[in-house]
């Protein structure tokens, strides 16, 4: 089976010579293969006619175009597809009643419409998007699994389903008022105090809507979600802008809805939230923005560590040629005192009523300084004093020697770059060319589709991997790195982090790594400064501690224990109160992960 797809948002008839429809050979033999449609403008490829020869998916200018082979026997797995050469969508997850589904899975790939699918917002077509079929037919399609009930019941309103959607940002356009006001209104469980408490919005529920931070319509997002009666609970993304304390309180109310008679499902790309809140995982695969496949359902332990393995035995399918590299102990590190290259004095920054004080430190050639600490602390603060945006009020920063610096901000909001993204490149330095940045940067930033794009008309996702990928691609001695695994999949995140640390160790570069995925974390830091006190009021920096003990003294404040996966040693949160849990914090007096867990367990 053959899937042509073009990609709307990169086809620009208007701005190139046509070559799909010029080099296509079915098109020079006199057939319409290629062509373009009357009503979009846009090109169209038939996918009876296509011959799979590439050739119109290398000349496009724009890189819009993909044609992929597919096995025949998953045609009858097509559940929905946009439009005519459109993205297609095999496979549905499927939720189980009591249960928390979780679904993991690049970006592109269908999670976000897999969800709309589920909550019945989004009627599948089941590929026929001219001649769509109706309920009847599409509940004959799932016919033997539990989606066929689930189905029946969504289409006749017998269950309910609400959706957190992913873009929170976007919220405050529709939703008007204060937070109190507008969660009383909707609050059909009389779960208001439960909901307000679980989520701590008491300090905003005063709060206009059109004021709050990201966290916070996060949380506002996630609580209204919860306030429904509904049978189905969907939340697409719900860690994003939260800090760690944040996402664990989030994934606890989002686990305490799963019960008798209740579906929910979790769209995550933070492993660590990602596992603390499933029962169960399902992967979906396949090639972003043209096709994705969901995998039937796994125990989270062993569904998560088959999408780090990149193998789905199962299914019998790679998803990936690399597996993701975890290290059972955090690298021991002497450094030596003629491989300092930064340090600064005990610092002291006010800004309006916020005060921050950080203690003095340095770092080396070779050392990734991670900064772990709640939202509002002054993270963003330090980190632009390190970079020279800010003067600290006391204190000094100084470089020793020549030390080039390349910034990535926390908000990309403020860029504003007039030209397209090689442009931004060709400004900023980056040597596209080399086979680095074409390696480990932009194949899987998936950085060339957008390399003729204006700057300023890039989504929040793609403006994020531009940065990232130019900062890193960038020559510089220290690389300071506000928050770059925002928006970024599992795979995107772990490329960067891996980038990181190679960078930092091959180049004899410094690194600093603002980052709220602990997980990402454990893999990139070796070293770490814990922030605390009380966000928006106070704040108080450490000077950089190993990672053993940077860890013990961030995770003991959360309450939180970790364990490592004996598979994969990947850090796994602890039940609070298990076994392992209690056996840590009060024999071991050890936070992080000193224990692997027994091999067996579970599943
Ligand atoms: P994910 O949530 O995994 O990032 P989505 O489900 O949002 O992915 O999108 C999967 C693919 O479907 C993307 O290529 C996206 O561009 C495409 N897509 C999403 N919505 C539409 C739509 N309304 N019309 C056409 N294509 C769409
Ligand atoms: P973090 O990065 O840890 O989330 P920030 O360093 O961005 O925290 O901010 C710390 C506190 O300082 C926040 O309460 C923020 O509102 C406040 N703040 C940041 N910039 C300014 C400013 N220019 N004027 C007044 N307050 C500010
Ligand atoms: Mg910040």
């Amino acid at each position: 089976m053959r899937v042509a797809v073009v990609d709307q948002s990169l086809c620009r008839p208007s701005k190139c010579g046509h070559e799909c429809i010029r080099f296509c050979p079915i098109n020079r033999g006199g057939a319409k293969c290629v062509w373009l449609d009357e009503e979009t403008g846009k090109a169209r490829i038939s996918e009876q006619l296509c011959v799979g020869c590439g050739i119109c998916v290398k000349k496009c200018p724009f890189h819009a175009i993909s044609i992929v082979n597919l096995p025949e026997k998953l045609k009858k797995d097509l559940v929905h597809r946009y439009g005519p050469n459109a993205f297609e969508l095999f496979k549905l997850p499927i939720p189980k009643e009591g249960k928390v589904l979780g679904i993991i899975g690049g970006n592109g790939i269908g999670k976000s419409t897999s969800l709309r699918i589920l909550s019945g917002k989004l009627k599948p077509n089941l590929g026929r998007y001219d001649n769509p079929p109706d309920w009847d037919e599409i509940i004959r399609f799932f016919r033997g699994s539990e989606l066929q009930p689930y189905f029946e019941k969504i289409s006749r309103g017998e269950m309910r389903a609400f959706l957190k959607p992913q873009a929170v940002d976007k919220l405050p356009r529709v939703l008007k008022g204060e937070v109190g006001a507008l969660l009383s209104r909707i609050d059909e469980r009389g779960v208001l105090d439960e909901v307000r408490e679980k989520l701590a919005l008491g300090n905003i529920w005063g709060r206009d809507v059109r004021k709050l931070s990201g966290g916070e319509l996060q949380k506002v997002a996630i609580a209204a979600v919860m306030l429904r009666d509904a049978d189905v609970y969907l939340f697409d993304e719900p860690a994003s802008y939260l800090d760690i304390r944040e996402r664990l309180r989030a994934a606890k109310a989002i686990r305490s809805l799963a019960g008798p008679g209740r579906y929910v499902v979790v769209v995550e790309h933070d492993l660590a939230v990602l596992d603390y809140v499933s029962d169960l995982v399902s992967i979906l695969y396949g090639e972003p923005g043209v096709y994705g496949i969901s995998s039937l359902p796994r125990g989270v332990r062993a569904g998560i560590n088959a999408y780090i393995e990149g193998y789905l035995r199962e299914e019998n399918v790679r998803i990936r040629d690399y597996r993701i590299e975890f290290y059972a102990r955090p690298p021991p590190h002497e450094w030596r005192p003629e491989s300092v290259m930064f340090r600064w004095s005990d610092l002291r920054k006010r800004l309006g009523s916020f005060s921050l004080t950080v203690e003095g430190g340095e770092i080396h050639r070779g050392e990734v300084i991670g900064i772990l600490g709640p939202n509002g602390i002054g993270k963003t603060t330090f980190v632009k004093m390190l970079a020279g945006v800010l003067e600290p009020d006391e204190g000094w920063v100084e470089g020793l020697g020549e030390v080039e610096l390349s910034y990535k901000p926390q908000f990309l909001g403020d860029i504003d770059f007039q030209g397209t993204v090689a442009d931004l490149f060709d400004t900023l330095q980056v040597d596209t060319s080399s086979s680095f940045v074409q390696a480990e940067l932009f194949r899987p930033l998936r950085i060339e589709p957008l390399m003729n794009r204006y700057v300023s008309e890039l989504s929040g996702g793609e403006m994020q991997r531009v940065v990232v990928a130019a900062a890193l691609g960038r020559d510089a001695d220290l690389y300071l790195l506000d928050e770059p695994m925002a928006y970024l999949d599992v795979e995107q995140r772990y490329a960067v982090a891996r980038v990181i640390k190679r960078l930092t160790s091959e180049r004899n570069v410094a690194t600093f790594v603002v980052e709220h995925d602990i997980v990402a974390m454990d893999f990139l830091a070796t070293t770490l400064m814990v922030f605390r006190g009380e966000p928006g009021v106070r704040g108080e920096g450490s000077s950089p501690v190993d990672m053993r003990s940077g860890m013990n003294e961030f995770l003991r404040e959360l309450g939180v224990t970790f364990r490592r996966d004996p598979h994969t040693k990947r850090p796994r949160i602890n039940k609070e109160g298990s076994w392992l849990d209690r056996y840590q914090k009060e024999v071991l007096k050890e936070y992080y992960y000193v224990v692997e867990e027994k091999g067996e367990e579970e599943e």
